[in-house]
């Protein structure tokens, strides 16, 4: 199962009750942070997580909205005496950023602080272990943008205890089935691998797209995930905007959705000019029917 929780989705400045972007995704164990806007830790502090398990921050860009919560954060780290290593995925040049501040303070982390700098303008396999691959996502904004792919992996199929009950199996044995494999009993008997094995789960996708324009190559890379994030900083009424700004409408980002046969989007990036959300479904549901909106603090389960 993977599980989402939105810290914050709001645009550009943080605001009382609204939130700069960041999002907590829990995948097999692993606790990854995406995005650390000014105020994450803060949020982070209301799931009641333990800062501890977080190894891994993904950062999409430079933007302040979406990073400057970041050296708080190591600070925090720090005076909390932490001691695992923490790696930061970042466009280059936030080794620099991180560490000038750093030297600055004297205060240089107690604990190994890692940087994995991205600069490919096509997707890459940036974190992979037996259980989850993490791709990046490029995007089309102001500044180099990559969003990112999360996607739960098995190849071993899962045994099916009860009917394996009356046989005396070896370890061995067990590892052939999970690999899909029939096995011959001493006796001669065949244990057939589609009776005594069960279909691994099924595999899991999520995407984070923030921020980016209307941006058609992105398309085949998400296609049929079983959630995407993507933004919708502004309305159609503002589409001259958002070109400008190379931001996303509602309508384009369920566009995207729509194309790329994803099974749920959830919109997010709110600009902070519409008191009134409910635009944001009714705009996107012309072309996408599920559509949900982000909120602070909200939970989604994969
Ligand atoms: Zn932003
Ligand atoms: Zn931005």
């Amino acid at each position: 199962m993977i599980q989402l929780t939105i810290l914050g989705c709001h645009s550009a400045t943080p605001r009382e009750n609204k939130h700069t972007t960041s999002q907590l995704l829990e995948v097999k164990g692993h606790l990854f942070l995406i995005d650390c806007g000014e105020g994450t830790q803060i949020q982070l502090r209301k799931t009641k997580v333990k800062f501890s398990r977080i190894q891994h921050i993904f950062i999409s860009h430079l933007h302040g909205d979406h990073f400057y919560g970041l050296i708080g954060l190591i600070s925090t780290f720090r005076l909390l005496g932490r001691t695992s290593p923490l790696t930061i995925y970042g466009p280059i040049g936030i080794k620099e950023i991180i560490t000038l501040q750093l030297k600055h303070a004297k205060s240089w982390t107690n604990y190994p602080l890692l940087f994995h700098e991205l600069s490919s303008k096509t997707s890459e396999v940036i974190f992979e272990d037996k259980s989850i691959r993490i791709e990046t996502l490029p995007l089309d904004h102001r500044i180099y943008t990559n969003g990112f792919l999360f996607s739960t992996v098995t190849t071993k199929r899962k045994i099916n205890a009860n009917k394996l009950t009356p046989f005396n199996l070896k370890p061995f044995q067990f590892q052939q089935l999970q690999e899909g494999e029939s096995i011959i009993l001493d006796d001669g008997k065949v244990l057939e691998n589609e009776v005594y094995t069960i279909d691994p789960e099924g595999l899991k996708r999520y995407a984070y797209c923030s921020d980016t324009a209307y941006f058609e190559p992105l398309i085949p890379l998400i296609k049929e995930v079983d959630l995407l994030y993507h933004e919708s900083t502004f309305l159609e009424i503002n589409s001259e905007l958002a070109k400008k700004t190379k931001h996303s409408t509602a309508l384009q980002a369920a566009t995207i959705a729509n194309k790329a046969m994803v099974k749920k989007l959830i919109l997010g990036h709110f600009s902070n000019r519409y008191p009134d959300k409910k635009i944001f479904i009714e705009e996107a549901s012309k072309v996408y029917e599920n559509v949900i909106l982000a909120e602070d603090l909200k939970t989604f389960s994969i």
